[in-house]
């Protein structure tokens, strides 16, 4: 298929991210024993940027557990543009392995991810069962309990097509996961991609971790930032948006519950112990960076059901 070059320059965020998730791992900041297959070692990145990745993984983690706490195992995850995440095999190392695990990115990624996953024998064991059979064909990959689907999230009767080919099923609770990936897209294409969703499964949670407050000063460095590197520029009509207003997005959007926090508030929230042992690990000269940097990435969960009407922060 053909990619634009913007898409070309969405593609390799991918890239970044896993290599700064590898670089704070590394580092301590968090355990993560298979990011190393998916990203090569890069150089050393700033301490404010692995606090930050620190955050993001912690905060997203704990929206997890508390899904996963509330439901049990019998349920799903579909993680939306996934990149090269490793949560699948990290939750397989726990007794918190889910009943299907569906992954969607562009075809460009997964055909890369299923390589990467064929090619090394600790990610592929997590996915053969003894007698279960994997299916690796066209850059993309299908076992028993999860799925690796290339697909563009634009194209909803597309995103349809492949949340039924990866046995995605309507009444099962679900969690969908959406780190650093709807800034990528349009807001329409975005907002029609979550209102099916929401319509599409009635108990469920939806995390999105990405940029906000872009109006600003700050924000508009950020944008320029992601401009220099060819990335198309988060619609102002959505990345503008303060995290309350991206909850109140997400209501309007079908969701019967959200809320949002900025990174700032997410930091403060996690427990004392983690925060200091976070705090030893690295001395952060340019404290006002860090705090602004936090201040322009939130987190919002939206859910649809009772079961999950109480997911919150300090839950
Ligand atoms: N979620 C992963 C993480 O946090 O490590 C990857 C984040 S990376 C910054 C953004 C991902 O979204 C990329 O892998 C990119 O290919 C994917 N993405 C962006 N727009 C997409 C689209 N229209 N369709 C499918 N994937 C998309």
């Amino acid at each position: 298929s053909v990619w634009s070059a913007e898409d070309e320059a969405i593609i390799a965020t991918n890239t970044d991210a896993t290599e700064c998730k590898r670089c704070a791992v590394e580092l301590g900041y968090w355990k993560d024993e298979y990011i190393c297959y998916f990203a090569k070692r890069g150089e050393r990145k700033a301490p404010e940027i692995n606090r930050g990745y620190y955050a993001r993984v912690r905060a997203m983690e704990m929206f997890i557990h508390q899904f996963l706490e509330r439901c049990g195992t019998k349920c799903q995850i579909i993680n939306l543009g996934c990149g090269f995440d490793t949560l699948y095999w990290r939750l397989k190392d726990t007794t918190q392995a889910v009943s299907n695990f569906i992954e969607l990115d562009f075809p460009a990624v997964t055909s890369k991810k299923c390589h990467i996953i064929k090619r090394n024998k600790q990610l592929l064991e997590k996915i053969c069962k003894e007698d279960g059979e994997v299916a690796l064909r066209g850059g993309e990959l299908h076992a028993d309990g999860y799925h690796l689907l290339g697909c563009d999230l634009r194209c909803p009767g597309e995103v349809r097509r492949k949340l039924a080919a990866g046995g995605a099923a309507g009444a099962l609770p679900t969690l969908l996961l959406a780190e650093c990936v709807l800034v990528y897209l349009r807001p329409d294409a975005a907002d029609a991609l979550l209102r099916e969703l929401a319509a599409a499964f009635p108990r469920v949670v939806l995390l999105v971790y990405e940029q906000c407050n872009l109006a600003d000063r700050f924000g508009a460095v950020m944008r320029d930032q992601l401009a220099a590197r060819g990335v198309p520029a988060p619609a102002p009509a959505t990345h503008a948006l303060a995290p309350p207003q991206q909850a109140a997005r997400l209501l309007a959007l079908g969701f019967d519950a959200a809320r949002a926090w900025d990174m700032d508030a997410v930091w403060r929230a996690l427990p004392e112990d983690d925060r200091a042992r976070a705090e030893r690990l690295e001395m952060l000269d340019e404290r006002e960076l860090l705090l602004q940097l936090n201040r322009h990435y939130a987190l919002t969960v939206a859910t649809r059901g009772a079961l999950f009407a109480d997911l919150d922060l300090n839950a």
